[in-house]
């Protein structure tokens, strides 16, 4: 008998290939999705690439009825919760829509979980929640001071599970604080689908190089870093994908609360990944320097020592691979998953 997991946003880019890790590690997945930011067509992906298909059902995390028909129906082993909302500068303008997606639907799905008694959740959050006053590279450790509304949404979920956790250790909760996860599964059957308007780098290399945007705008070029553009830590989602089922896999044998980065330890430019995407994909991308993003910090990238010291997770795939693994996604599927 396989286990069964729950993957809430299933159908979104990182529970979409997180679904086919698990089923590659031999789980069984169910998959609860409100498709407000997917399609149901990435599920048929998932079967197309695994040879074996998730279960699914459609609807929101805050529905109680839903959850507890979900929960009622299946005897889940864990939960990987990977929904949610996460375009940054949405949320400043929709508090209340993030708070609600974000954090009401995560309270929702706790409940669920202790009324069924299923105690093993991963959570994506995000390396936003570490904000300005972090020394770089971020460490778990470090202070949160989150500078939007977006961060806040993730830090405030981190503090109810600690809460949870303090309470009744015999929770076994992961944290996941993504760096910045780009690229695709190498089949280019699955993918980053970015709908309405594009605001990361990755996504809107891809649009330029396929002829859906004139140009690259680039974010400021006076930063203090080596060429003055902004630095991130990058990394494959493929290997975003393992270290959940690496996480889940800890969990089931360690309870209480395990907090990690998920991100290569190493930063790269706007510029370097500008470069690294015309060489993988043979285009050229035009682009220009405008003013700074409001909000942006100048560089940052993850202390990544801790998922590989508890784990024995690393980032294995380099920026080639990504952008190779992003292009190869957009040029076969130019307008997303239809
Ligand atoms: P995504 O939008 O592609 O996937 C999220 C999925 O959740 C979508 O399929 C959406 O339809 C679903 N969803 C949203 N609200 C829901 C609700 N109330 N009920 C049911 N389903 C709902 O985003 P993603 O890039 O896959 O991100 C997954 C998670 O990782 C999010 O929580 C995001 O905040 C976090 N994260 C993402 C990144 C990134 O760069 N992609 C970085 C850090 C953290
Ligand atoms: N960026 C850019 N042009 C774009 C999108 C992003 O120059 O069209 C820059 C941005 O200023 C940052 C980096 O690329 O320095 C990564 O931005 P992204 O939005 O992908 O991730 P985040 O800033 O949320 O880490």
């Amino acid at each position: 008998m396989r286990q069964k997991i729950l993957v809430t946003g299933g159908a979104g880019y990182i529970g979409s290939h997180t679904c086919v890790e698990l089923l590659a590690a031999d789980y069984d997945v169910v998959v609860v999705d409100n498709f407000s930011n997917s399609k149901p067509a990435a599920l048929d992906r998932i079967a197309q690439i695994s040879g074996r298909s998730v279960l699914w059902h459609e609807g929101d995390l805050r529905d109680r009825a839903l959850l507890q028909r979900v929960f009622s129906q299946y005897a889940f082993a864990g939960v990987l919760h990977c929904a949610g909302l996460k375009a940054i500068a949405e949320a400043q303008r929709e508090p209340l829509r993030y708070y609600q997606h974000n954090l009401e639907a995560s309270l929702t799905l706790l409940d669920a979980m202790a009324a069924h008694d299923v105690r093993r959740m991963v959570f994506s959050s995000s390396a936003t929640v570490y904000g300005e006053g972090a020394r770089v590279p971020y460490r778990e450790e470090a202070p949160l001071a989150p500078n939007t509304v977006y961060g806040r949404s993730k830090m405030m979920v981190e503090d109810v599970l600690h809460d949870l956790v303090q309470s009744d250790p015999s929770w076994h909760i992961g944290i996941l604080r993504y760096f910045n996860p780009v690229g695709a599964h190498p089949s280019g059957l699955i993918g980053e689908d970015a709908r309405g308007s594009v605001n990361n780098l990755m996504p809107h290399l891809c649009q330029v190089a396929i002829g859906k945007r004139a140009e690259l705008p680039i974010f400021g070029h006076d930063y203090p870093t080596p060429d003055g553009t902004g630095v991130r830590d990058y990394l494959h989602v493929m290997d975003v994908a393992e270290g959940h089922v690496k996480t889940l896999q800890y969990l089931a044998t360690e309870s209480g609360l395990l907090t990690l980065n998920l991100g290569t330890g190493r930063g790269y430019s706007v510029l370097e990944v500008v470069r690294a995407f015309e060489r993988a994909s043979g285009k050229r991308v035009p682009s220009r320097y405008v003013p700074r993003r409001q909000g942006d910090l100048a560089s940052y990238y993850a202390d990544a020592t801790r998922a590989s010291s508890v784990l024995g997770w690393h980032a294995k795939r380099d920026l080639s691979e990504m952008c190779a693994d992003a292009w190869r996604w957009q040029s076969n599927n130019p307008d997303g998953y239809i």
